[in-house]
């Protein structure tokens, strides 16, 4: 298994979990696999397609996720395809010569067509397991869910014999025993390997108002210059402005929502994944058909309305493995936006209840990682120090008298107003409504200009998890104060506010590439943790103009972590390269020479 795994892969070991799943099927047992985004699941079910006699078959739910699997199959010397309804007919006709001649190890095909084809090509064939990828789609409490994957229980009717593996990356209850029981899975192990993505790095910053927003966004691509990334926002509106503003700024971004048409969806995700644009801002739709294991960071503009649909957005980032960075903005709107969403929806109280989860995330002042780690339900016993709270734990001051002075304003005015008048009150600004309602006659008009408009949205988030008022969701998002803010308000209990830091972290020397971001551990022993940048940069170039050369994206060529290694350990002869790790022996045929001339030219030049 292990020389299978290096000689097509290019890996030396397995990560957790891999090989006992492997085992399994190669014992040609069912099984339910769940891991995160980037865990690894591909190789669970294609490994053991490559050691089985026969085709190995898989469903897939998107054409573009078959696409990106064929080429990195292909791409490493293994025989696959991909059955759907967009190819033309000399391919499929050639596609099912192959299949049924049996030189094919995976076949990737729409759940559409394998049921269309199961009486069929299916029987003609000798199938050596079946894989399920994206096994949640088969679950109406799902996100993804899709009409065809309910009928896949035909499989084990027609084929007893033929082990299936189902693979995803949601993990909860409800799906799992849909996807056991709605495919006929027979007695099935169930492999749920750890949800940690260490390599991800953890912030939110609370109560930034638009402009900041912008300029954070900038600051932070800075620091990622020329690295791919994803920003999430909540409307198509934000994705167009946010990837506007993007724009004036010289980056290449493009948009990605629902309301694009097919071809339009189609290129931007096509642009993305071959580095065309750097930037992709996308509603929720974007996101299942992209392998790209090069997403270097994912921006949350919005508050996501659950933790699952926020972990499986970051977990597009550093597949590969390498650090990488995400971010997300809370803000008081928003919150009041997505509550009344999931009041109105239909199913209150599962949506309010997610809603909290992940508030509590956002707010946390103990280590996020641990948080949504403890929500799927792996309790940690250490802090992760790669979050924003690891690094930077919150400080606390005295902050009665600016809880008193916000409170105050909304019992004088009845506790009629929203956070927005509030504000408008507080700094003393003489807006249209203002005027309207006659608050500037009110004592604590301008009682708080001192303070900033966007540390008013910081502190009235904070004031609304203390509980010293709540949103009347019904009413117009009138904020009404309670006992315990009355308590505070009146002088009978004091007020402890987390104080407000701006600065942006220093540019990481990792952003400016002067440093590896390959673990030490994962270099050969007594190699200095040094990367040549410079010959980084010649390494990409090759690798795009080969790219192009083979209309591939680059990392599927080869991926970041190992021109990062090549770059670090520079192997100058054709061996050598093959030994790093993520070259199999076909691409070292491939590429071997190339890179390694250019590597001598830079270790000669030293
Ligand atoms: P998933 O399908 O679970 O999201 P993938 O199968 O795409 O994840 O794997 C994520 C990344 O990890 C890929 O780049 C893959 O090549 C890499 N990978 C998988 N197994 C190993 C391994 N044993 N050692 C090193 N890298 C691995
Ligand atoms: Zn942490």
């Amino acid at each position: 298994m292990l020389h299978t795994l290096k000689t097509y892969f290019g890996y030396d070991s397995f990560r957790p979990l891999q090989e006992e799943i492997i085992r399994h099927v190669l014992s040609g047992q069912d099984a339910l696999v769940l891991m995160p985004t980037g865990g690894g699941k591909s190789v669970c079910y294609q490994l053991p397609a490559l050691l089985r006699e026969g085709t190995a078959v898989v469903v897939s739910p998107l054409i573009s996720l078959m696409k990106d699997q064929v080429e990195a199959l292909c791409a490493n010397g293994i025989a696959a395809g991909a059955l759907h309804s967009n190819n033309d007919e000399t391919e499929n006709a050639a596609l099912r010569r192959a299949c049924m001649e049996g030189r094919l190890k995976l076949l990737y095909i729409s759940p559409e067509k394998l049921l269309a084809e199961v009486n069929y090509l299916l029987r003609d064939m000798q199938i050596s397991l079946f894989a399920i990828d994206e096994a949640h789609c088969i679950s109406q409490w799902g996100h993804d869910f899709r009409p065809e994957y309910t009928q896949m229980g035909i499989l084990h009717d027609f084929f007893p014999t033929v082990p299936i593996v189902a693979l995803t990356a949601t993990a909860d209850k409800i799906t799992r025993e849909d996807i056991v029981k709605q495919l006929g899975l027979r007695q099935p192990r169930i492999f749920i390997s750890s949800f940690d993505r260490p390599n991800l790095s953890l912030t939110v910053k609370r109560g930034y108002q638009q402009r900041e927003k912008s300029k954070a966004i900038l600051e932070f691509i800075g620091r990622h210059a020329g690295e791919s990334g994803i920003i999430y926002c909540m409307s198509r509106s934000k994705t167009e402005s946010v990837a506007l503003m993007l724009q004036k700024q010289g980056i290449r971004a493009t948009i990605y929502h629902a309301g694009l048409s097919a071809t339009q969806r189609d290129r931007a995700q096509d642009d993305f994944i071959n580095d065309r644009v750097q930037v992709v801002c996308a509603t929720i739709a974007f996101g299942m058909g992209i392998d790209k294991s090069n997403v270097r960071w994912v921006i949350h503009y919005n508050l996501p309305k659950s933790i699952e649909s926020f972990y499986q957005e970051i977990g597009r980032a550093g597949r590969d493995g390498l650090p990488s960075d995400t971010l997300l903005f809370y803000s008081l709107s928003d919150l009041i936006l997505l509550t009344k969403f999931a009041a109105d929806s239909g199913q209150q109280s599962i949506n309010l209840e997610k809603l909290q989860r992940i508030q509590q995330y956002a707010e946390a002042d103990i280590c996020r990682r641990r948080i949504l780690l403890n929500y799927f339900g792996e309790q940690r016993t250490h802090d992760c120090g790669n979050c924003d709270v690891c690094k930077n734990p919150p400080e606390r001051f005295d902050g009665t008298i600016i809880v008193q002075k916000a409170l105050s304003a909304i019992a004088r005015t009845e506790q009629q107003i929203a956070t927005k008048v509030l504000v408008d009150i507080l700094r003393g600004n003489l807006t249209q409504e203002v005027t309207e309602k006659g608050y500037q006659r009110l004592k604590t008009f301008g009682a708080g200009r001192e303070v900033p408009a966007r540390d008013w949205q910081d502190y009235l988030l904070q004031m609304l998890q203390l509980g010293y008022f709540e949103v009347a969701y019904n009413e117009h998002n009138r904020l009404k104060i309670t006992p315990a803010g009355s308590d505070v308000l009146f002088g009978r209990a004091r007020a402890q506010l987390v104080v407000i830091r701006r600065e942006e972290a220093q540019p990481t020397a990792r952003g400016r590439r002067q440093k590896t971001p390959v673990p030490q551990h994962e270099l050969p022993l007594g190699l200095p943790n040094a990367e040549n940048s410079e010959l980084f940069e010649a390494l990409r170039q090759l690798r795009k103009r080969l790219a192009d050369e083979e209309a591939l994206p680059a990392y599927i060529v080869l991926s970041d972590k190992v021109l990062h290694l090549l770059s670090t350990i520079r192997p100058t002869d054709v061996e050598a390269f093959g030994n790093i790790s993520g070259i199999g022996e076909f691409k070292k045929k491939k590429y071997g020479k190339e890179f390694v001339a250019l590597i001598r030219r830079f270790t000669t030049a030293d």
